[in-house]
């Protein structure tokens, strides 16, 4: 019998001279090769941010980030960090210098550009090239708690601030002046826009027959400030008529169609049925909101006369539903994993498609209006899989192919580092710590212009 006993050779022992020699080399060889890479990352984060701006990802995906998550295979927290670092690097030209020329590693670039700002960026550098990854991290930390009391008292300030006036002048009339939060501005523009738009564009094209110039004075559309007076009395008076209640999700869309009795006897005959345009939305708009939603249906005999009204239902009863979201999980548009989402059919039911496991697939709401509206098409094969269409009908891959790579990356890489007059050595991103403690608080006191 034959008994094998290994003796552990741990790093206690020192290595020998020869071996001391070469472990220093594989480390410089280490620490070389990670500067090549955060050079190279500096250019990937570059063209990140220009397919970013240019909205290269906008081909059926929800973001720059989710696209990458596709297209590259980075999972998603990293995705959306690639975009958030290539952005912010955007505005600041040092720290993505210092990351190009593989001085800063992109771990600390990605710290330093969470508080990064233009006036702070040189002073954050500084801590950069100074300090070891985890002394950047912790800076970054006590830095952010600055930030967020400052954010906090800004912003308990200005909401201290808001406020609604109202008071009658001599004359009877109600004078209102008012500070609003930006976001409960912006929510009351655009009521006032849709108010005036109902009030004042829809009025105006009906007035103004075709051929006339409208100069007639009675359909001279009152000046800005009357308009803006009559759609707030229009929100005000719609709050009301709807009891103040934005209504349960699911139930904000009632879609009534119409049935012409005699064509019932033929389910696949051409317009068996006309969804109500009562909601003033394209034929495409109106499809998508039918698919998943409440539906009631009048039957009309020849004259047109509605003859029966059926009890509402939803076009997707509950355990179908249940079913549909039990198979699919998520969203079943490539590259998206969205878990709420609603039941598209995929053979539209005004068109005969039947409310059936197979003709149905969960898509999440910025996917089922792709679908409808922006030209992406759908269809099951045979054994089930589902297939996606662009627009211009090239396929949409759940996975993509990958790049192709050169046979010897590194060496691809340096050669094109060096080409480009990069030098980087195993020194490159050395910090500039000789092992002194760290003191955070000092640290930020001195750095923060809002410390203290
Ligand atoms: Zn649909
Ligand atoms: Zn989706």
């Amino acid at each position: 019998m034959n008994t094998d006993v290994y003796v552990g050779i741990t790093p206690m022992t020192e290595p020998a001279a020869g071996c001391t020699a070469e472990l220093e080399r594989l480390g410089d060889e280490i620490a070389e090769l990670s500067a090549h890479l955060d050079a190279a990352t500096a250019r990937l984060l570059e063209l990140i941010r220009e397919f970013d701006a240019r909205a290269g990802w906008n081909t059926g995906f929800r973001s720059c980030a989710e696209w990458l998550s596709w297209r590259v295979g980075l999972d998603r927290g990293a995705a959306r960090e690639h975009v958030r670092v290539a952005r912010a690097l955007g505005t600041l030209p040092r720290l993505a210098r210092a990351l190009a020329r593989g001085e800063l590693s992109y771990s600390k670039v990605r710290a330093l550009t969470r508080v990064a700002t233009p006036d702070t960026e040189d002073r954050l550098l500084a801590v950069g090239r100074a300090g070891t990854a985890e002394h950047v991290e912790r800076i970054v930390r006590g830095w952010r708690r600055v930030d967020r009391l400052a954010e906090a008292r800004e912003t308990a300030r200005r909401h201290k601030s808001r406020a609604l006036h109202l008071y009658q002048d001599e004359d009877g009339m109600v004078v209102i002046r008012g500070r609003l939060a930006p976001e409960v501005g912006a929510m009351l523009i655009q009521a006032l826009t849709a108010a005036r738009e109902a009030l004042y564009h829809k009025a105006h094209a009906q007035n103004v027959p075709a051929g006339t110039s409208g100069a007639d004075v009675s359909v001279e559309p009152p000046a800005m400030p009357q308009q803006q007076a009559d759609a707030l009395a229009l929100v005000a008076e719609t709050a009301l008529h709807h009891g103040i209640d934005p209504g349960a999700p699911g139930e904000r869309y009632q879609v009534v169609v119409h049935v012409d009795a005699p064509v019932l006897t033929d389910p696949d005959g051409p317009g068996q049925s006309i969804l109500d345009d009562g909601v003033h939305v394209s034929a495409e708009t109106s499809r998508r909101l039918a698919c998943d939603a409440t539906r009631v249906v009048m039957r009309h005999d020849p004259d047109g006369q509605v003859t029966e009204v059926g009890a509402r239902t939803r076009t997707i009863p509950p355990a179908l539903r249940r079913a549909l979201h039990y198979r699919d999980g998520t969203c079943r548009f490539p590259g998206c994993a969205r878990r709420f989402g609603q039941g598209h059919h995929i053979r539209h039911w005004a068109n005969g498609g039947p409310t059936t496991l197979s003709n149905l697939a969960l898509l999440c709401r910025w996917h089922h209006r792709a679908v409808h509206e922006a030209g992406y098409r759908m269809e099951r094969q045979p054994d089930g899989q589902l297939r996606f269409w662009r627009p211009d009908g090239r396929l949409l891959p759940d996975v993509p192919p990958p790049a192709a790579v050169p046979a010897d990356p590194v060496h691809t890489l340096r050669a094109r580092h060096d080409a480009q007059g990069l030098r980087v050595d195993a020194r490159t991103a050395m910090p500039g710590w000789l092992g002194e403690r760290l003191d955070v608080g000092y640290a930020i006191d001195v750095l923060h212009p809002l410390a203290g």
